[in-house]
Formats: C-alpha cells, structure tokens, sequence
C-alpha cells in the first residue's frame, strides 16, 4: 500500500466515517484505563469534523501508555509489603512453570500487577487471584481500600 492510501485511510473517522482535520492540536483528555480509572494526559489529536471523535498520534499513545505505566508503578509502590507474593509462590498460585511466569505475552504486559524491588519482581496477590479466575488480574488500583 501507498504512503498516501495509508494516510487517506488514517484520516477517515472510523465513528460515522467522516474526515478528521488535518491539523493534530494539543488537548487533555480523559483517558479511561482498567488500571487507574480515568487519567487525564495532554494529548496531540486530530478530531473528526463531523462527530468530534479522535484520533491520537502513535508517538503521544506511547508517551501515554509510559505515563501510565509510571502512575500505576507508583500506585503499586503504596501498597503494603504483605499485599505481594513471590515468583515462586505465583507460579504454584497458578500452577504453571516459572518459565511460563516470564513467557506469558499477557503477563509480560502488565494483566497481573507486580512490582520490581532490587532486581526481584513481586506480583500482588489479588492480582494473581484475579488472573487466575479471569485471564486478567487488573482491576481499578484507586477503588481499593
Ligand atoms: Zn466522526
């Protein structure tokens, strides 16, 4: 495909179909996130003329994806220190090999909570409960008690 299809199909509201702007311009916007609830990030977007859906830039979703990952870092940071259980420990949780524990694409991006400390990473046990039933251990971290 062209550079020029890819941008003419970019640029097409996938909402009602309409055409965004061509400009991007810097907003903030409430991002909704099962991690966290709302966050709010300026954002460069490109809003549809027609219905005012959006579009973000892949560079401000990476930039935003990293603001997460660090408000979310810092929310785990809270917790106390009994909240968390080993590798080992979530391996015989759900039954699989530590090797499994490092592999797994939806653990490697975050569907369990855990959180480094001196090289050794911790994953906190609702989390694992969680994953375990479900498939997704996230849950909103500002609606725990
Ligand atoms: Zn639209």
């Amino acid at each position: 495909m062209s550079n020029k299809n890819k941008s003419l199909l970019a640029s097409i509201c996938s909402e009602c179909g309409n055409m965004y702007e061509q400009k991007y311009k810097l907003e903030e916007l409430g991002h909704e996130t099962k991690e966290l609830g709302k966050v709010y990030f300026k954002s460069k977007i490109q809003r549809c003329l027609n219905c005012k859906d959006y579009l973000i830039s892949l560079d401000e979703y990476e930039k935003l994806k990293v603001y997460i990952d660090d408000l979310v870092s810092k929310k785990l940071s809270s917790f106390p220190i009994v909240d968390f259980i080993s590798s080992e420990e979530t391996c015989r949780l759900l039954d699989i090999k530590r090797n499994d524990l490092k592999k797994n694409q939806k653990i490697k991006r975050g569907y369990i909570f855990s959180y480094e400390i001196d090289g050794k990473r911790f994953f906190l046990r609702k989390s694992v409960e969680k994953f375990k039933k479900f498939g997704d251990g996230r849950f909103n971290l500002n609606r725990v008690i």
